[in-house]
């Protein structure tokens, strides 16, 4: 290496001069992030990341929901290494097939639930999500059951951010920008104890059916004949970690099948040992018709998504099918699948899905019985290696701070000077660390969290935020 390494080849003010004058980013308001000036983040090591001015950051975001295996695993580096050199790409169109796509999706079959066994790559979430939404309705097509177009989400999902991502997601946000949802696309209320259901003084398990009962009253409104499928996040990710209470999920399952709906598991986030098993749907105990992956089947480390097919819906696309005229160039990129199998297999080494399930999924979720005490918490929660800290005013009645204070960023913007990275969904401060964090980093992530809740509170007593 010369030391023209690129991070070094510039000053930061460089580096956010050139970002602010050329780079639009995703999700971002391009003027305020040009006059405050980007974070430069140069390496990244195990849970660790190194931003431009030297300072060591805890990634207790795993980038973004996805490097979870940690940075700088000499498998997968060593396997995009091997592949680019080997056969840095072709593609599974017209009759031909590379040999790592075709491992990945006997390996996938190995690790997902018995009822799936074929693969449909892509090479993102949302994209995933877009073959969801065609497959479905060719599925009900073939079935001689056209008119069963409609397809069921929650509001506050979040399923991605192309036309058809967006609009399956829950945000309004992005509805407003851009004419969404396409057609054929409707939303329920989510699963949200805290918001929608404590209000009414119901039980978790008791708001939990309540709550799936909101989607046998949306297939009632639309007509059962009319329903292709509903889709959902086990545990909703960027909506704020929103775990829903064990009655939920099994009450969604009976409905699907009453009306002889599809059921969709995103396991965007969920996926790949995350919740403490292979998949949220195993954790949080149904069985989806099809299962969209993408984020920790590299851990990131190259761009790679697909749908699980399950076998309901297989058959009748082989068997009674002809063409699927749908796919992406990058469907099962060699050097993406390549990775995935290192990636998968490194789970499977290291054990990691065991490590979350019996050692620091149960370790986190004390460590957040333990921040449930602080002053500013209302309610904490955990699953697996997922967690949320909700930010109140008045921790006995559970009153929520005033809209215009932005507690979440405040408390955000301490976490980013105290050099750990977690998110804010307003007011829920959310986790979700790589799945190789130990006990020992655990306990250096939660002493930092700790520190910020404390300089969080100390500004709201100073600003009157608490009155
Ligand atoms: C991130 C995410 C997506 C979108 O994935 P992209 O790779 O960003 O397109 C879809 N669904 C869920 C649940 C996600 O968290």
């Amino acid at each position: 290496m010369s030391d023209e390494s690129p991070a070094m080849s510039r000053t930061t003010a460089e580096w956010q001069a050139a970002d602010a004058a050329h780079f639009l980013h995703p999700f971002t308001d391009f003027q305020s992030l040009a006059a405050k000036g980007s974070r430069i983040i140069t390496r990244a090591e195990g849970i660790y990341l190194w931003d431009s001015e030297g300072h060591k950051i805890l990634d207790a975001m795993s980038g973004l929901w996805c490097v979870n295996v940690g940075y700088g695993q000499q498998a997968l580096i060593d396997a995009a290494t091997k592949q680019l050199e080997t056969l840095p790409f072709y593609n599974a169109f017209f009759q031909t097939a590379t040999p790592p796509a075709i491992e990945l999706a006997e390996l996938l079959a190995e690790v997902t639930p018995p009822q799936f066994e074929h693969v449909f790559f892509s090479g993102s979430g949302s994209e995933g999500n877009d073959t969801v939404v065609r497959m479905v309705r060719r599925y009900w097509d073939l079935l001689g059951q056209p008119e069963r177009q409609i397809i069921i989400s929650r509001k506050n999902a979040y399923h991605g951010s192309t036309m058809a991502g967006a609009s399956l997601g829950g945000m309004s946000g992005m509805h407003v920008q851009g004419g969404l949802p396409i057609p054929g696309i409707v939303h329920i209320e989510q699963p949200y104890w805290w918001e929608l259901g404590r209000p009414q003084g119901l039980t978790r398990e008791a708001f939990g059916l309540q709550a799936a009962g909101w989607l046998e009253e949306m297939i009632l409104d639309m007509g059962p004949e009319n329903v292709a499928a509903f889709i959902g996040e086990p545990i909703q990710g960027a909506g704020g970690v929103i775990i829903p209470a064990t009655t939920y999920w099994p009450e969604v399952q009976r409905i699907c099948n009453q009306y002889g709906v599809l059921l969709v598991s995103d396991e965007v986030i969920c996926g790949f040992g995350r919740t403490g098993h292979w998949w949220g749907c195993e954790t949080l105990g149904f069985q989806p018709d099809l299962m969209t992956f993408a984020k920790g089947v590299t851990s990131g480390y190259v761009p790679l998504g697909g749908v699980m097919v399950g076998q309901r819906v297989a058959d009748v696309l082989i068997q009674q099918g002809g063409e699927f005229n749908h796919g992406y160039t990058y469907s099962g990129h060699p050097v993406a699948c390549a990775v995935a199998l290192a990636n998968i297999r490194l789970i499977r080494s290291l054990k990691l899905v065991e490590h979350v399930h019996d050692d620091v999924g149960p370790y986190l979720a004390e460590a957040f019985r333990q921040l449930a005490g602080h002053p500013l918490v209302g309610d904490a929660e955990t699953c697996g290696l997922m967690g949320a800290l909700l930010l109140v005013k008045d921790k006995l009645s559970g009153e929520a701070f005033d809209e215009s204070v932005g507690i979440g960023m405040v408390c955000r913007s301490h976490c980013f000077n105290q050099g750990v990275i977690m998110r804010a969904v307003g007011d829920r401060m959310i986790i979700a660390p790589p799945l190789v964090i130990t006990r020992n980093q655990i306990d250096d992530m939660v002493a930092l969290i700790r520190r910020c809740l404390d300089l969080t509170l100390a500004d709201a007593q100073r600003e009157g935020w608490l009155r």
